[in-house]
């Protein structure tokens, strides 16, 4: 037998939560990202469930060319854009679009010999990371809109504060920023993410570009996934493999951290850091064991974790236990490390196999 340790795709899933975001966004077209490996899940058989987005936006040249490779028609987009003039062939060779954000990129451009070139200008309104500035950008665009290898041209921004329940006072400037610096031109705009999608309808613009919402996941820390209407994609899932009767006194795991204040009964589950599981969650991190509400014991070891079997019913050697997913939100573990889902998600170890299940 293979080592239990799984993480289950729901394709069924994904295509729920893309119909979702639609139902937020009814006039904008979704771009879907996949970047990360599709935040972890698997590039080709995420796209094949979200295939009928009007996008897909990601970070990695190879995983594009793959997507083109696989038979995708659709507008694909790298956020980074190119990174020398012997990747830009390769965007022209198969027709990707790329985010411009320098001026570098924008001299690249100038030697290219094809057309039918997309391009998305990112302007930064504010967050500070990739984009040209308002007193760059009229120029930058100028030499896009005179450079006859490209088609369309759609103006991009990007939050950073969108999900912030309670401080909207730096999203509202980037929004002001943006609509500022861009009225003058008659160009299709994308602004939204995730929080931005479901939290600010006016940012939906032409492209909307969703991302820890496909994965089922909440982009708020004050609102779950299924208050979003939104369903967990990724299920990781393992087994018990040891059980141990400990004593008052005894502990588990390095370090001891933990220690049975009574007797009680302790599963050990094939299920580490290596796999993806945060070192960081501590004790009393949520689990489920033959779906009932468990926690962890200490620490989390390189292969293994610990959980409590206190009031378990028929818990034995291989009883299932899902570590996140359906029925235990990963942001719930999240919290319990000190990170957020995205961080998790995207940290699956390639050592877990993935199965495909609900295919659509
Ligand atoms: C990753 C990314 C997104 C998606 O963000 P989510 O919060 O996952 O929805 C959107 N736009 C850009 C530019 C990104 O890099």
């Amino acid at each position: 037998m293979p080592r239990p340790t799984q993480a289950y795709i729901d394709l069924a899933a994904l295509t729920h939560n893309l119909n979702v975001t639609r139902q937020y966004a009814p006039h904008a077209r979704l771009m879907a990202i996949i970047k990360a490996d599709a935040y972890g899940h698997g590039l080709l058989h995420t796209a094949q469930a979200l295939k009928q987005t009007d996008g897909f936006a990601l970070l990695e040249l190879d995983a594009a060319i793959e997507l083109r490779e696989a038979g995708y028609r659709h507008p694909i987009l790298l956020l980074e854009g190119f990174f020398s003039t012997k990747e830009l062939a390769l965007f022209e060779q198969y027709q990707l679009s790329a985010v411009i954000h320098h001026n570098e990129q924008v001299a690249m451009l100038s030697t290219c010999k094809q057309q039918g070139l997309d391009i998305f200008l990112k302007i930064n309104t504010g967050m500070n990371r990739l984009g040209f500035s308002p007193e760059q950008f009229p120029s930058a665009l100028e030499s896009l809109l005179t450079n006859e290898s490209i088609n369309h041209i759609t103006l991009m921004t990007h939050f950073a504060n969108a999900d912030d329940a309670i401080d909207n006072q730096s999203f509202t400037q980037q929004l002001q920023c943006f609509n500022r610096i861009t009225t003058e031109y008659e160009l299709p705009y994308s602004l939204a993410n995730s929080a931005a999608i479901i939290r600010y309808p006016e940012t939906h613009a032409d492209w909307v570009r969703p991302g820890i919402m496909l994965y089922g996941a909440s982009p708020f820390a004050d609102k779950t996934a299924s208050e979003l209407n939104l369903k967990p994609v990724m299920t990781l899932s393992s087994n018990i493999i040891a059980i141990h009767q400990l004593e008052r006194g005894d502990s588990t795991g390095y370090g001891g951290i933990f220690q049975a204040d009574r007797a009680m009964e302790i599963g050990i589950v094939a299920c580490g850091y290596a796999d993806g599981y945060p070192r960081h969650a501590l004790t009393n991190t949520p689990v489920l064991v033959n779906n009932q509400r468990s926690r962890t014991l200490g620490r989390v070891s390189m292969d293994m974790l610990a959980i409590d079997l206190t009031g378990i019913e028929n818990a034995q050697l291989n009883s299932p236990v899902i570590l996140w997913g359906k029925g235990l939100p990963v942001e719930e573990i999240a919290q319990a490390a000190g990170t957020i889902s995205y961080e998790l998600l995207c940290a699956l170890s390639p050592r877990v196999e993935k199965t495909v299940i609900n295919p659509i």
